[in-house]
């Protein structure tokens, strides 16, 4: 009651609601995968914040970096710098491939991706950036062009020189919740995890690109071409083998550095790489990543190669906060446990067999319409039918997240029509958790089925 007072009269309304149940779960505290809310019920948290809690909530040896660095040092301001700063800087240029090497901290993926922005324009000279259609990339006003979802973009008129091309979604086809789509769906491509050599679903959409360059954008005149690696918030959308690859060429010849998103995708979740663009065979010109990175922590980075930072000299870019000594910290600590507890093979192992075992429930249920993902970043697309995939209709996706709430499990939704279902735990997630979530999430959807 106290807290429903409060919420009302002093929570900015966009924030009043939480995460869309019925009533807010307000969380008291959390411990590695779980959560548990001022009742002392206890959540199986599969949506880790958002993405965010990669290695367990307050992980200890996380926790103890953070004190121990309070004891210390809280703020310096990039006027001074400071050791844990340095520190972090090598051990992250380290995970990184290619000349990737310099490292500008900042406080969120939208301020990352604001300066990759601002980096992509002033080292080409142009203006014009691209990224794909249903993606997310931030809510800050560049951000909010950058994004391509409606939803997002309510606000702010500011999308001057953003440019947004279709989406590649092998389950949904060409104009990706658009029903009316002139160019069905491939029925028979795998998306990214297409293993046929023949493929050539990425070059349709590869051609969608080139459009805009023939009929948008003046030749050599595109600043950026941003993508997330797998598009998350969008309904955790794989792209068809090759049309990375494909696309960042494209974009290069056509004057514009490439940038990976790799906010969601970061740091071993997906299993295979460290950073999921290697996946994709690529080496981008710029990666910007968050969440995951600090555990919670509010922290965030733009790694680039030598030649881009130099574009921004002296007091071209600067922030407060940006690289505070805690935020470092906290984000080395985070790096240490990732390779310590080998959480990526994990997430690799435990989610092939997430992934294989929805897959299962999604041949014994109807309403489950494509199961996908890599590693620990899993989405459920929900539809009426298979055989039309027409979305599942808003209340039933909302009755469904409530009675797996109900039933100890949190997860996150996502998608054009919000109809995805999004699991990305915490790393250290166990495989008896797994088991019983999958129990739990075969009777809720089975009971709407
Ligand atoms: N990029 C991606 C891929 C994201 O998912 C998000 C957040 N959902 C952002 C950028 C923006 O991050 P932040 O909310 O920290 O500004």
């Amino acid at each position: 009651e106290e807290l429903n007072k409060i919420r009302v009269a002093n929570l900015h309304p966009s924030i009043r609601k939480g995460t869309h149940f019925k009533e807010p779960l307000v969380v008291k505290n959390a411990y590695m995968q779980y959560i548990y809310d001022t009742s002392g019920k206890r959540y199986l948290d599969l949506l880790g914040g958002i993405v965010t809690v990669s290695v367990g909530h307050c992980h200890p040896k996380v926790n103890d970096a953070l004190f121990q660095q309070a004891k210390n040092l809280w703020h310096s301001a990039n006027i001074h710098l400071n050791s844990p700063v340095h520190e972090y800087a090598a051990k992250l240029a380290a995970t990184l491939p290619g000349d990737l090497k310099v490292v500008y901290p900042v406080n969120s993926g939208s301020e990352a991706n604001d300066l990759a922005v601002l980096m992509a324009r002033v080292v080409t000279g142009n203006f014009d950036i691209i990224s794909l259609r249903n993606g997310y990339h931030g809510m800050s006003p560049i951000t909010m062009g950058l994004t391509g979802h409606s939803t997002w973009k309510q606000t702010a008129p500011h999308y001057f020189g953003f440019h947004h091309t279709m989406l590649p979604d092998c389950y949904n086809g060409l104009w990706a919740g658009c029903r009316d789509s002139p160019v069905q769906p491939d029925r028979k491509c795998e998306g990214s995890n297409c293993t046929s050599t023949h493929c050539t679903s990425a070059d349709k959409y590869v051609q969608q690109l080139q459009e805009i360059f023939m009929y948008t954008l003046p030749q050599k005149k595109v600043a950026g071409f941003f993508i997330e690696s797998i598009q998350g918030v969008g309904g955790v959308v794989q792209y068809p083998k090759g049309y990375v690859k494909k696309a960042f060429e494209l974009v290069r010849q056509n004057g514009g550095v490439c940038v990976s998103d790799e906010v969601q995708t970061g740091f071993g979740r997906t299993g295979d790489s460290f950073w999921h663009f290697q996946d994709h065979g690529v080496i981008p010109d710029i990666v910007t990543m968050a969440k995951g990175i600090a555990n919670g922590f509010p922290m965030a980075a733009v790694v680039t190669t030598p030649k881009i930072a130099e574009c921004l000299t002296g007091a071209a870019h600067f922030n407060t906060f940006g690289g505070n000594p805690m935020g470092c910290a906290v984000a080395s600590a985070v790096l240490d446990v990732i390779q310590e507890e080998k959480l990526q093979e994990h997430c690799k192992t435990l989610g092939t067999y997430m992934i294989h075992e929805l897959n299962k429930i999604r041949e014994e249920v109807p309403i489950v319409g494509d199961v996908r993902g890599k590693g620990l970043m899993i989405g459920i697309e929900m539809v009426k039918s298979k055989e039309t995939r027409e979305a599942l209709p808003a209340d039933k996706m909302a009755e469904i997240f409530e009675d797996l709430k109900n039933g100890g499990l949190i997860v996150g939704r996502g998608g054009f029509f919000g109809n995805t279902f999004r699991l990305s735990p915490p790393m250290c997630i166990q495989k008896q958790d797994v088991d019983s979530a999958l129990e739990t999430i075969r009777q809720v959807f089975k009971k709407y089925a």
